[in-house]
């Protein structure tokens, strides 16, 4: 399932260079250039290449910076980087290797080696995303799994923290799920797990908005920069998709229509008064929040404050 046309960033002070390659990939391959390293470093960023053919010898930054670069930037660390370069001297190639560099190809360029070592690579690359994808994927829902949501809310606590901004967490369970499936069956509990799946997706669509499936009926909402009534604004836009959908369920214990109960937490971290928090106090809280919510008679969210927050009593 490799359809898409592999994207290859050419970054070369050296027009001549740049255009020999260029047209020698370009049937095969979509081919983006830069005559200079922070233009090559932008476009890297932006345009998401299957791989990078960088020349070491440049004006200003060399090849080696710029591949330092790349590879301290979580947007471009793992694009592959092959250098090319007229140095054939063994320390320099080593050196390449060194800095993350999966190939090496000498000036003057040999044109069938070029296409061997950009074929072979691009293609590794292609593969290592999709099996990466697979495994951070729900394969039910087509939402992200427990094991990304893991891994991401690790990283957003550390981003947060590192910003100073705020960070929101909502867990969303489905209400009266067991008796769904006792009386509706697995298939239609299952259609109904995609169905919420759906409307989870359009209550949080920004690109940073991280909608997962924890597990069972669980499901988690990791929301970036986003405060307690930005939460808020999105748990209540839930309900309100839920109250529309209208879903049948005509064993719910509250609803005639599938509802959800939330819990959420909201970080400030520029007023963190405690230490930095971990998943698991995150989760914890959040799971606090929902209890009260289920507790409370469903189809409705509950916040649970953090230390430190100052207006607790807005929301007790
Ligand atoms: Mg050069």
């Amino acid at each position: 399932m490799l359809s898409h046309r592999a994207k290859v960033l050419i970054i070369d002070d050296d027009v001549t260079t740049i255009r020999m390659m260029a047209d020698s990939l370009s049937p095969d391959y979509e081919v983006i250039v830069a005559t200079a390293a922070e233009e090559g470093l932008r476009q890297a960023r932006t345009a998401q290449p299957d791989l990078i053919l960088l020349d070491v010898i440049m004006p200003q930054i060399n090849g080696y910076d710029v591949c330092r670069r790349l590879k301290a930037d979580d947007l471009t660390l793992k694009i592959p980087v092959i250098f090319v370069t007229a140095l054939d001297a063994v320390d320099q190639q080593t050196k390449g290797f060194e800095l993350g560099a999966v190939d090496y190809i000498t000036k003057p360029i040999e044109v069938a080696l070029l296409h061997a070592r950009v074929r072979s690579h691009t293609r590794l690359y292609q593969q290592t995303l999709q099996l990466e994808s697979l495994a951070a994927t729900d394969p039910l829902t087509g939402l992200a799994n427990r094991r990304k949501f893991d891994e991401s809310i690790n990283h957003e606590i550390e981003r947060s923290h590192r910003l100073q901004t705020t960070l929101s967490l909502l867990i969303v369970d489905i209400d009266d799920f067991k008796a769904y499936n006792d009386h509706y069956g697995h298939g239609k509990g299952d259609d109904c797990l995609v169905s919420v799946a759906r409307l989870l997706k359009k209550a949080a669509l920004r690109g940073t908005d991280l909608v997962s499936r924890l597990g069972g009926e669980e499901f988690g909402i990791i929301l970036t920069d986003t405060d307690r009534n930005g939460a808020q604004v999105i748990a209540r836009h839930i309900l309100d998709l839920f109250a529309e959908a209208a879903y049948p369920h005509i064993k719910a214990s509250m609803h005639p229509y599938l509802t959800v109960s939330m819990g959420f937490v909201s970080i400030d971290f520029a007023n963190l008064t405690d230490n930095l928090p971990d998943e698991r106090a995150l989760i914890d809280a959040a799971d606090k929040a929902l209890y009260r919510a289920k507790n409370g008679g469903r189809n409705r969210f509950c916040y649970e404050p953090w230390p430190g927050d100052t207006d607790i009593e807005k929301w007790a």
